[in-house]
């Protein structure tokens, strides 16, 4: 599943908004962890098309709250790099931008263009792979 999105993080915290729906959420939401930026290449929401990408595969009924599930990817079907997690599935499972359906979202690590090698927490946060070396654990 692929959702459009429309326009830069703005608006009502979508945690207390009771008029936005599970869509307007997820997109806020993920615009938030990932800085508006595209979670294969880094582009930023102001350069180019947005979506939210699904990431379990084959999936019929996507969670629109288990936010680990989706990534900001550029692009469409035809452009970008949505379109290049389509027309390379190997490139995308092994990057964790993919996974398959029966996989926990949670527990699949994704190298993300932004956040690192990261696991992305359902709640829309998300945490270093265990071992990754913290920016700035080593200076003091
Ligand atoms: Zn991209």
């Amino acid at each position: 599943m692929i959702l459009p999105i429309n326009g830069p993080a703005t608006g009502p915290d979508p945690q207390t908004s009771a008029d936005l729906d599970a869509a307007a959420i997820l997109a806020r939401r993920l615009v938030i962890r990932d800085d508006g930026r595209c979670a294969a290449c880094g582009v930023s929401g102001d350069q180019a098309t947005m979506n939210a990408f699904h990431r379990p595969r084959s999936q019929r009924t996507p969670d629109m709250t288990n936010f680990a599930a989706w990534l900001l990817l550029c692009g469409s079907s035809t452009e970008g790099c949505l379109m290049q997690v389509i027309e390379e599935p190997r490139w995308a499972r092994t990057t964790g931008l993919t996974l398959a359906a029966h996989k926990d979202p949670t527990s699949v690590g994704v190298w993300h263009a932004f956040h690192g090698l990261v696991f992305l927490d359902a709640d829309g946060g998300l945490y270093p792979r265990v071992g990754q070396v913290r920016r700035g654990c080593d200076e003091r």
